[in-house]
């Protein structure tokens, strides 16, 4: 939905028809494609154009706050009055240079439909970290000795994948090793972290958690984790002797 409203082409009349309900617009899509009468093709293409530079206005605001996550680290609440923040800055110039649209003339544009857009959009972010879950687990590639790795995503409906977990486990050993945990930029900063530690534990209780390759941005993640978690989530390379070789491979990488 995120992606829909931002990145692909926006049926003629929306935000007017039931713009809540998640179906609504394939259906206005076919109907406006119906309907050719009432105006002349000019209007139709200036109206597509304009509509056309609100919405990359509105997508480049978000844009340019996703960029600033790597320091912002800007919790979804906080994202979306940062991006608000922005959107309103830029449509309170004359006009502003938009990537693949050259300078915009903000006074010809449409203001109520960006922030109908805004406001879709940023709900339908704020829907999509709500409703995220894990999906079932795949096992990867068989596995040497007895460790088995599995890759699940999170995901969240209409959105599909937000980011990718990759793990293994040794049973006999009694631990788990996180190999990655992989977000898209706009999905930084959204819990999917936690959602994620929590999900191994969830799927294979009792084992003892251990992390390889951790970046420097993610230890404080881990040890704050730590506290509410009955695993150690240690850092500590050496999970089990099966994932020596493991380890070194992840390190590298
Ligand atoms: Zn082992």
């Amino acid at each position: 939905m995120l992606v829909r409203l931002l990145w692909k082409p926006l049926p003629e009349s929306w935000p007017q028809v039931a713009p809540r309900r998640p179906a609504g617009l394939r259906g206005l899509v076919i109907r406006i494609r119906g309907k050719a009468a009432g105006m002349s093709r000019d209007d139709d293409v200036e109206r597509r154009m304009r509509r056309g530079a609100m919405q990359a206005i509105v997508r480049e605001s978000f844009q340019q706050t996703v960029a600033e996550q790597d320091g912002e680290h800007r919790g979804p609440a906080v994202f979306a009055e940062a991006w608000k923040a922005r959107l309103s800055a830029v449509l309170a110039q004359e006009s502003v240079e938009v990537t693949g649209w050259g300078e915009i003339v903000i006074a010809e544009l449409d203001t109520d439909l960006g922030w109908s857009l805004y406001e879709a959009a940023s709900r339908a972010r704020a829907e999509a970290i709500a409703r995220a879950v894990g999906t079932p687990g795949r096992r990867r590639e068989a596995d040497d000795g007895p460790t088995v790795s599995y890759e699940f995503s999170i995901a969240a409906g209409e959105e599909g994948s937000l980011g990718r977990v990759r793990y293994a486990i040794c049973e006999p050993c009694g631990v788990g090793l996180l190999k990655k945990i992989s977000f898209s930029p706009e999905w930084q900063c959204c819990g999917f972290g936690t959602l994620a530690l929590r999900e191994l534990e969830t799927r294979h209780p009792g084992l003892t958690w251990y992390t390889t390759g951790q970046y420097a941005h993610a230890q404080g993640f881990y040890q704050r984790y730590r506290r509410r978690s009955t695993s150690p989530w240690t850092a500590d390379q050496r999970a089990c002797p099966h994932f020596d070789s493991l380890s070194a491979t992840a390190s590298a990488g």
